[in-house]
């Protein structure tokens, strides 16, 4: 069996070690030294000034929105996962989504201002795949408008753009450390922002607002994480270069095999570096496509459609135009098995089912 993706484990030894020093300290959560440290080694990595680890990447999304103090209308794309929508809704916001472009597959900068109305307070853009928005264009639009942006880079994880880290981005850039993630602490996720005073009220909020032992700063809410989850991620971060390497092979098997396949890529922002987070392909044709699930899952190997359906359309708590690129792209976007361990000759046999089936 092949699945979509499989979650990269360390050696169990390593996280044992960690384990150890969690038992003699006896200090399991609540920014502990292991969170602290994480923090430190992730800036270091990532060439960011502040960064903050907490709970989940949705709940660094609901953080965001809330620090920014945003109301009514916020901007966003339909083609992304669910969370990046539903914070909108949950911190009582209104989402409004813009159609994405063809070839980069993040929200079209030139559609954004149409959508902008006296109740809009922000733009909450996807880096889909990992693949850096038009973060230029996006900037000078909320800078005339006066609007906040927020990035939703779950998938971003190292991707570097202008020679500095995409999470530099925007008002607040979050990520997500989720088991499924390219670089994951189990659970996890990053608040990144460039601005102290609005890092300060983020780590507020992260402790339920607490500003010493008897008093509150801020409305806030549980935003922590614990000292096993930030183990995983220090054990975890000791491999993200070999986890790099292994991905770009894959990647580059599965490009130089399909090379006649039906299918197009999604055009990667040219200023920036990859992460090989997802192996998307759009068909041609959504037959074509439907025809490669069934042929590859009587394999036992198993893809994903993400994102499908599109947002705009699916939220039962949300009603919604539809949206021309967006709905088709969906139809026809299929990720193939991407993940640390898997073997060139399992791409090679992946490859052989899908020509196989084009062949026909
Ligand atoms: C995974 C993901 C999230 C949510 O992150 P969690 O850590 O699972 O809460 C948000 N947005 C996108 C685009 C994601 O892929």
């Amino acid at each position: 069996m092949i699945p979509v993706t499989k979650p990269f484990l360390p050696p169990q030894e390593e996280y044992q070690k960690y384990l150890n020093g969690i038992w003699k300290r006896e200090w399991l959560t609540n920014m502990g030294p292991l969170a602290s440290e994480l923090e430190m080694e992730l800036k270091a990595y990532l060439n960011l000034k502040h960064l903050l680890y907490v709970t989940n990447g949705t709940i660094a999304l609901q953080m965001a929105i809330k620090a920014l103090e945003l109301k009514g209308e916020i901007i966003t794309t339909p083609f992304s996962f669910v969370a990046t929508t539903s914070s909108i809704v949950w911190e009582g916001c209104q989402p409004v989504f813009v159609d994405i472009e063809e070839d980069s597959l993040n929200i079209d900068a030139t559609k954004i201002e149409e959508a902008i109305t006296e109740k809009t307070s922000a733009i909450l853009a996807t880096h889909v795949y990992g693949n850096p928005c038009d973060v230029e264009k996006i900037q000078e639009i909320a800078g005339k408008h006066n609007l906040k942006v927020i990035y939703d880079g779950a998938h971003a994880f190292g991707v570097r753009i202008n020679d500095q880290s995409i999470f530099n981005y925007g008002d607040i850039s979050i990520c997500s450390l989720h088991a499924t993630k390219l670089y994951h602490s189990v659970e996890g996720g990053l608040l990144i922002t460039k601005d102290p005073v609005l890092l300060k009220k983020l780590a507020f909020i992260r402790n339920f607002g607490f500003n010493g032992p008897e008093n509150f700063a801020e409305l806030g809410i549980n935003g922590k994480n614990s000292e096993f989850h930030a183990a995983m991620g220090l054990v975890n971060l000791k491999y993200i270069q070999d986890i790099h390497e292994k991905r770009k092979v894959v990647t580059e098997r599965y490009n130089q095999n399909l090379s006649h396949f039906a299918a197009r890529r999604s055009i990667w922002n040219s200023m920036a570096t990859k992460n090989y987070a997802y192996y998307p392909l759009i068909f041609e044709d959504e037959d074509l496509m439907r025809k490669c699930i069934d042929f590859l899952n009587s394999h036992e190997i198993f893809t994903r459609r993400y994102f499908y359906p599109s947002l705009a359309n699916t939220l039962p708590y949300i009603s919604s135009k539809a949206f021309e690129v967006t709905d088709d792209i969906a139809k026809r976007v299929l990720c193939l098995p991407l993940f640390y361990d898997l073997t060139l000759e399992e791409v090679d046999l992946i490859c052989r089912l899908l020509l196989r089936i084009q062949n026909n």
